[in-house]
C-alpha cells in the first residue's frame, strides 16, 4: 500500500514546490521542479558552446549586470561547464521555431534551442527564474524545462502617431516585447496626426508633417484644445538603431505606412497629393478624416513608392503594413482626377478605387521581393493576390481571408485592443470598451469557424496600442501591464495548457516582478466587483461585493464584509479589499447611494435597451440609487436605446404622494448621443387606468443642466408612474452619423 501511494506523494510535493517557486508566463510545455538550487555568483561564465549565440550571451550578462550590478564573463566553448550558463543547440521536434531547453543543475545552466531565437527565449525563462530582490549571489531553482511556441507571429504593436514617444521608450517597450517572448513589434508611423519617419526624398513630411500644434483635452470631441506643440520623429539612423536592437532579441519590426486614408499629417506636407489640393493640417483632434491620398493622381503613386523604398531600405521585414483601414470616399467622388481612374480601369465605385490603390501598391512591394499586410478593409472591392490581413474589427476579415488562403494576423478589438480600459472604476480617460485581463486570457486566435487546413493560415495574433489617450510612457505601460502577460501565453503556450487559475497564481509574481523593475501597470485584477440588486420586498437596495482575490479580505466602511449590504435610505459606502498577508489596500470603491421614493422599487421597460448598452443590472439600474452622472459615458449605469424611446413603469408598491420626476439623459453628439425630444409623465392606482400628466419639450425648459430632465406636475397620491422618453430620432446633417438613428442614453429615474 505504502509502495503505491509514494510516486503519488512526491508527485505532489513537486507541484507544491512548483507553485511556490516557479512562476514562468508564458507557461512552458513542461517543467520538472527540485528543491535545490543553483547558484549564479560573479565566477559564473556565460560559455557560447555554438556559433551566432553571442546577442543571447550579452543579453543575459547585460541583464545580471544592470539589475542586480554583477558582471558576468563571456567564453568561448572550453569543454568545462562547470559553474556555467551553457548556450548551445538541441535538436528539437516543434513545427514552429523556437523551442528550447533548459535545464539547471547543481553545477550548470544549459540552455539548448533549435535556434539561436530558442537559445534567446530560454534565456528568458531563466531570467524570470532569478530572485526579484538585489542581492550578490543569485539562487535559481534547480529545473528540467522544455518549451516551444504556439503560434509563429506574436504581435505587439505601437501607435507612435497620436503620440510621439522617444527611442529610449521605444527601446524599452522592445524589451517588454522580449520578455514575453513575443517575436514581432508593429510600429504604427504614420498617421493625421503625425508623421513620424524621416524620408529624405521628402523632408517636408517631417519638417511640417510631424508637428501638430496642439491636441484635444480630455476624450473626443474634447473641451477645448490644450494649444501646446506635440510631435516628433525618428531619423533614419535611429530607426536602424531600432530595427538592430530589436533584431538582437529576435523581434522582427514591422513599419505601418497608412495608405489610402488616415493620411493628413503627410497632405499637411505635400498638399499636392490630396484631391482638392488643400491647404491642410496636422490634425488636433481624434477620428476619421475626409481627406485622403487622391487615387486618380499619378502623384500619389510615385510618392508612395519613393516613400516606400526608403521603408523597405530600413527594415528589413518581410511584411511592409500598408494600413489600408478607414478610408472615407467622400473626396473621392467628386474628385475629377478619382472619377477619371474609375472610368479608365473600369471600376465598379469608389471601394474598388481603395482595392486598385492597395493592388497597385502590392504589385510594387511584391516587385521588391516584400508583402503587404493590411486591416481588414482591404478585403473590401477585392483582395490583393498575396496580401496578409489583420482582423480588427472582429473575426470575420480574419475568417474571410483565411477562407481565400491568405495569412492572417488576428487583432479583434474585443480582445486584443489595449487601448481599452481593463477596469469599470477607470479614472483616466480611455477610448472606451472594456477589455480585463481575464478576457485577453480566454482568447482563442483560430476562430472556431475555420477548418484545420484553413486555421493554417492564421499566423497568430497580435496586441494593439494605439495612443489616442496616452500621451507619455507611463500610462502605455499602464495599459499593457498585466494584459500583456496574459496575451503571451495566449501565444506562446499550448491551448490545452492554458487555465486561467494556474495562470491567476502566477500573475502574483508577476506584480512583484514588476515592482521590482519598476514598471507602472494596471492593478485591475484587485478590482471588486460590486452589485446593486433589490431586496425581496423592494424596500431598500442589496449591495453585495465580492474579489476574486483569495488572500484578501472586504471591509464596508471599516466593518469586516460578510453579507450583503442592506441600504435604505441615501448614504456612502467606503469598500476596501486588503492583502491578508500585510493588510495593504489592494483595491477600493467609494458608492454614493442616493434615495428617493423609486429607488429600489419595481420597474419594467416595454423596450430592452441595446444589448451594447444593457446597463449594470437591467431596468433595475434606472432605480438603483446610483447616477451615471459624472462619469459620463464610460459609466455602466447607463442603459442604451439606439432609434428606439424608454418607457418605463415603476411601481411604488403602494400609493404615495409625488410631484416631480427626474431623469438623468446623456448628451454627446460626436458619439451620436442625443438628449432626447420629449418626455411624458402618466400616473396610475392601479396599473391599468393611466392620466397623463405632464409632457416636457425642450422648449420649455425641462432640459435645463444638459444632464437631468426635470417634469413638475400637481401634486397627487398614486402607486404607478409610467414615464416616456422619446428618442432624438434622425442624426441631422451635418452632424457625425448624419442620417443614421440617435441615441438615447437614460440613468437614474428619481421621483419625489
Ligand atoms: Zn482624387
Amino acid at each position: 500500500m505504502m509502495k503505491k501511494l509514494l510516486p503519488f506523494l512526491s508527485m505532489m510535493m513537486m507541484l507544491t514546490a512548483n507553485t511556490q517557486e516557479i512562476n514562468i508566463i508564458p507557461k512552458p510545455v513542461s517543467i520538472k521542479t527540485s528543491k535545490e538550487k543553483f547558484i549564479i555568483n560573479p565566477f559564473t561564465k556565460i560559455i557560447e558552446a555554438g556559433s551566432g549565440l553571442h546577442k543571447t550571451a550579452l543579453f543575459i550578462s547585460d541583464y545580471i549586470k544592470n539589475v542586480y550590478g554583477i558582471q558576468l564573463p563571456i567564453v568561448k566553448n572550453n569543454g568545462i561547464w562547470d559553474n556555467a550558463i551553457v548556450l548551445n543547440y538541441d535538436r528539437l521536434d516543434n513545427s514552429i521555431a523556437g523551442a528550447y531547453n533548459l535545464e539547471i543543475t547543481k553545477t550548470k545552466i544549459y540552455i539548448g534551442g533549435d535556434n539561436e531565437a530558442g537559445v534567446f527565449y530560454g534565456a528568458q525563462t531563466l531570467i524570470q527564474l532569478l530572485p526579484l530582490e538585489y542581492k550578490k549571489s543569485l539562487a535559481v531553482p534547480q529545473v528540467k524545462i522544455f518549451d516551444a511556441p504556439r503560434f509563429a507571429y506574436r504581435g505587439l504593436h505601437l501607435d507612435c502617431g497620436r503620440h510621439f514617444f522617444d527611442v529610449a521608450f521605444i527601446k524599452k517597450y522592445i524589451d517588454f516585447i522580449a520578455m514575453y517572448k513575443l517575436n514581432t513589434f508593429h510600429w504604427h508611423l504614420t498617421e493625421d496626426q503625425g508623421w513620424r519617419i524621416e524620408i529624405k526624398k521628402y523632408p517636408r513630411l517631417t519638417e511640417v508633417g510631424a508637428w501638430r500644434d496642439g491636441t484635444i483635452i480630455g476624450r473626443y470631441p474634447g473641451k477645448g484644445n490644450d494649444s501646446t506643440k506635440h510631435g516628433g520623429y525618428y531619423t533614419q539612423a535611429q530607426i536602424k538603431e531600432i530595427v538592430q536592437y530589436a533584431a538582437d532579441r529576435y523581434i522582427t519590426v514591422i513599419p505601418e505606412i497608412e495608405m489610402p486614408g488616415h493620411s493628413m499629417a503627410a497632405l499637411a506636407a505635400y498638399p499636392e497629393l490630396g484631391c482638392t489640393g488643400g491647404p491642410y493640417a496636422v490634425q488636433q483632434t481624434w477620428g476619421v478624416f475626409d481627406d485622403v491620398y487622391c487615387a486618380g493622381n499619378e502623384k500619389t503613386f510615385s510618392f508612395l513608392q519613393d516613400v516606400l523604398d526608403e521603408v523597405m531600405e530600413l527594415f528589413p521585414s518581410k511584411y511592409i503594413h500598408i494600413g489600408g483601414d478607414e478610408c472615407p470616399k467622400t473626396r473621392w467622388k467628386t474628385c475629377p482626377k478619382c472619377q477619371q481612374r474609375i472610368k479608365d480601369n473600369n471600376l465598379k465605385d469608389e471601394h474598388a478605387l481603395q482595392s486598385y490603390v492597395i493592388q497597385r501598391i502590392e504589385k510594387y512591394v511584391n516587385s521588391k521581393g516584400r508583402q503587404i499586410m493590411g486591416w481588414d478593409e482591404i478585403l473590401e472591392g477585392g483582395l490583393a493576390p498575396n496580401a496578409s490581413v489583420m482582423s480588427w474589427r472582429g473575426e470575420e476579415g480574419g475568417i474571410d481571408a483565411a477562407k481565400q488562403h491568405h495569412t492572417v494576423v488576428m487583432t479583434p478589438g474585443a480582445w486584443c485592443y489595449f487601448d481599452h480600459s481593463q477596469t469599470k472604476n477607470e479614472d483616466s480617460v480611455t477610448i472606451g470598451g472594456y477589455l480585463p485581463i481575464e478576457k485577453v486570457y480566454g482568447y482563442e486566435p483560430i476562430p472556431a469557424s475555420l477548418s484545420a487546413d484553413e486555421a493554417y493560415f492564421v499566423l497568430g495574433a497580435q496586441a494593439n496600442v494605439w495612443t489616442e489617450y496616452m500621451s507619455n510612457p507611463n500610462k502605455v505601460e499602464y495599459m499593457v501591464f498585466p494584459r500583456l502577460a496574459a496575451m503571451s501565453e495566449v501565444l506562446w503556450s499550448s491551448k490545452q495548457n492554458r487555465d486561467w487559475n494556474d495562470f491567476e497564481k502566477r500573475l502574483m509574481n508577476e506584480f512583484n516582478k514588476y515592482d521590482f523593475l519598476k514598471l507602472n501597470y494596471s492593478k485591475a485584477y484587485f478590482d471588486m466587483k460590486a452589485s446593486i440588486l433589490p431586496t425581496a420586498n423592494n424596500d431598500g437596495l442589496s449591495y453585495t461585493l465580492e474579489t476574486k482575490y483569495k488572500n484578501g479580505t472586504i471591509t464596508a466602511n471599516n466593518q469586516l464584509y460578510k453579507e450583503p449590504i442592506i441600504i435604505q435610505q441615501s448614504t456612502n459606502i467606503v469598500a476596501q479589499l486588503k492583502d491578508n498577508a500585510n493588510h495593504k489596500v489592494l483595491s477600493s470603491i467609494t458608492q454614493n447611494f442616493s434615495f428617493n421614493k423609486a429607488t429600489g422599487k419595481k420597474i419594467s421597460l416595454v423596450t430592452e435597451p441595446s444589448k451594447n448598452y444593457p446597463g449594470n443590472t437591467g431596468a433595475f439600474g434606472l432605480v438603483n440609487g446610483v447616477s451615471a452622472g459624472a462619469k459620463g459615458i464610460s459609466s455602466a449605469e447607463w442603459l442604451g436605446w439606439n432609434g428606439k424611446d424608454l418607457e418605463a413603469t415603476i411601481d411604488l408598491g403602494k400609493p404615495d404622494k409625488i410631484s416631480t420626476v427626474k431623469v438623468g439623459v446623456l448628451k454627446q453628439e460626436g458619439s451620436w448621443i442625443y438628449l432626447p425630444a420629449s418626455a411624458e409623465i402618466l400616473l396610475s392606482n392601479d396599473g391599468k387606468e393611466w392620466n397623463a400628466v405632464a409632457k416636457a419639450l425642450p422648449e420649455n425648459g425641462a432640459w435645463k443642466d444638459e444632464h437631468k430632465i426635470e417634469i413638475n406636475f400637481t401634486a397627487q397620491s398614486v402607486q404607478f408612474i409610467k414615464v416616456i422618453v422619446h428618442n432624438y430620432g434622425k442624426i441631422p446633417d451635418g452632424k457625425a452619423g448624419a442620417g443614421n438613428n440617435a441615441w438615447l442614453f437614460v440613468d437614474e429615474i428619481e421621483v419625489n
